[in-house]
């Protein structure tokens, strides 16, 4: 058995059971047990477990080139900027700069802002989470994530995420205002198409960048390939990271074209970003997340979703769209459910805080799999 602590820190708090394998929505441990996965590795097997078209390009593109760096092309790195830049929407000349992670593609972005006013403020929201390295950090206004490893970057201020406090916030020394459409790591909060519209105007008035951290709530998780779409904001930038390789670590900044040109050779770069094995992986996941049967059911399944979550008499609330969505609960240790979710019903589940259970199943999850699910969610919450 794997299960041990014995050399690895101790700064996540682990579920007692070693997994050995996966396929679409289902995940099998060590003892054989079968569980339905409605955590997805935290919204990243979007495409479901080993999707045969991921494998398929990891296995293909392995045996040609693992690693070049970024001093030179490869096919997989130019057609997958390609790809982004194009099903981004952020208009002509729009460049992509990899990474390997979420947090450093918020890295990337507030960098690439701040050259671009040569300094000035960065303006996150409340209930906001960009990630764990430190300009990320000091992006995501949490006072327990924060406090433990002050000193934080200098120049960051957070508000709340509406209307009249980002229009009196951002001003002529805003470099950017970075935010989640759905605010994926506090709970799963939307926030309103108002919200992104004050947004796209305030920093319109003073020439900052808008920057949408879609590393959660992008690439079809709601049921649109981009949370904002409906809103009709289009933003100057857009980070994305966790689903778009299957699994495998990849992020991105897609600079529309009032950000795209600000990085000069020298000014910023990362080893392994955008290795030619993570590309071939993410255009297999663009081909499958940017259908539109796929989205348009991915809607349709999340209203029922919500429609069964909403009947279950324990859930005094539901949030959110698509495949992404939470339930506060009454009476209930979320954090406790998890475990005994695990244990009791096979089923993976995450809690962002005591009170709330998040629900990102695989895009892929099939009818008869979600009612099971849910189901067993109904068991577990009876
Ligand atoms: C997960 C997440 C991040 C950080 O991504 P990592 O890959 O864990 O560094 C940043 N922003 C949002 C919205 C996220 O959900």
């Amino acid at each position: 058995m794997a299960i041990s602590d014995d050399f690895l820190t101790r700064n996540y708090a682990r579920q007692p059971v070693e997994f050995v394998r996966g396929d679409g929505a289902t995940l099998w441990d060590a003892d054989g047990h079968e569980y339905l996965d409605l955590q997805t590795g935290l919204a990243v097997n979007s495409v479901g477990h080993c999707h045969p078209a991921v494998v398929a390009a990891i296995r293909e593109q392995a045996t040609q080139l693992i690693h070049v760096g970024n001093l030179f092309y490869t096919d997989p790195m130019v057609r997958l900027a390609e790809r982004l830049a194009s099903v981004s929407g952020l208009g002509e000349g729009t460049r992509v700069f990899f990474t390997n992670s979420g947090t450093e593609a918020i890295e990337a972005a507030l960098k690439c802002a701040r050259k671009r006013r040569r300094a000035g403020k960065i303006i996150s929201v409340h209930r906001g989470f960009h990630g764990r390295t430190y300009g990320a950090l000091s992006a995501t206004p949490q006072e327990s994530k924060q406090a433990p490893f002050a000193p934080l970057v200098p120049g960051f201020e957070a508000v709340e995420p509406t209307v009249d406090a980002i229009t009196a916030a951002v001003d002529s020394d805003t470099a950017a205002l970075v935010l989640e459409p759905v605010q994926g790591e506090s709970g799963v909060y939307v926030l309103d198409a108002d919200v992104l519209r004050a947004a796209r105007a305030a920093c319109d008035a003073h020439g900052a960048a808008l920057i949408f951290d879609e590393i959660q709530c992008g690439l079809g998780r709601t049921g649109d390939l981009w949370a904002w779409q409906d809103s009709g904001v289009v933003p100057d930038a857009v980070t994305v990271a966790k689903a778009l390789s299957g699994g495998l670590p990849i992020g991105a900044l897609i600079a529309g074209p009032a950000m795209a040109d600000v990085f000069e050779p020298g000014d910023h770069g990362s080893t392994f970003a955008g290795g030619p094995v993570q590309c071939a992986a993410g255009l297999a996941v663009l081909d499958v997340v940017t259908d539109t049967g796929l989205l348009a059911r991915v809607r349709t399944a999340g209203e029922r979703m919500t429609a069964r979550l909403a009947d279950i008499p324990a859930v005094r609330e539901v949030r959110g769209r698509g495949f992404m969505q939470a339930i506060e609960l009454d009476g209930v240790d979320a954090m406790a459910l998890v475990g005994r979710g695990l244990q009791e019903q096979r089923l993976v589940l995450n809690a962002t805080s005591p009170s709330t259970l998040r629900l990102l199943p695989p895009l892929v999850i099939t009818d008869a799999q979600l009612d099971d699910a849910l189901t067993r969610l109904e068991t577990l919450l009876s």
